[in-house]
């Protein structure tokens, strides 16, 4: 289970896949299409990434606009 995701704001992002390049694990793809007329791909984390939450790829943006954080390990832990 991935223990980490990236968040990014659609808004300002310009698919340049600078973060796609960064991620030393390659989670990141550019797949996801957008609302411009251009059908320009954006990026967004594979379906089955093992995302580390590390950083990488939000240290790269040039235009900071994708946050990785770490997931709530507590969150995870199944109830009894
Ligand atoms: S936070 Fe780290 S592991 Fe997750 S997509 Fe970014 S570079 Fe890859
Ligand atoms: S580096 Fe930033 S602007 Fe470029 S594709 Fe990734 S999130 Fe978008």
């Amino acid at each position: 289970m991935a223990r980490g995701e990236v968040i990014i704001d659609y808004q300002i992002c310009m698919g340049c896949g600078i973060c796609v390049q960064a991620c030393p694990f390659s989670y990141l793809e550019l797949s996801r299409y957008g609302n411009d007329p251009y059908k320009r791909l954006y990026p967004e984390l594979e379906a089955d990434h093992g995302c580390t939450g590390c950083g990488i790829c939000a240290k790269e943006c040039p235009l900071e606009c994708i946050t990785a954080r770490k997931k709530d390990e507590k969150k995870d832990v199944p109830l009894s």
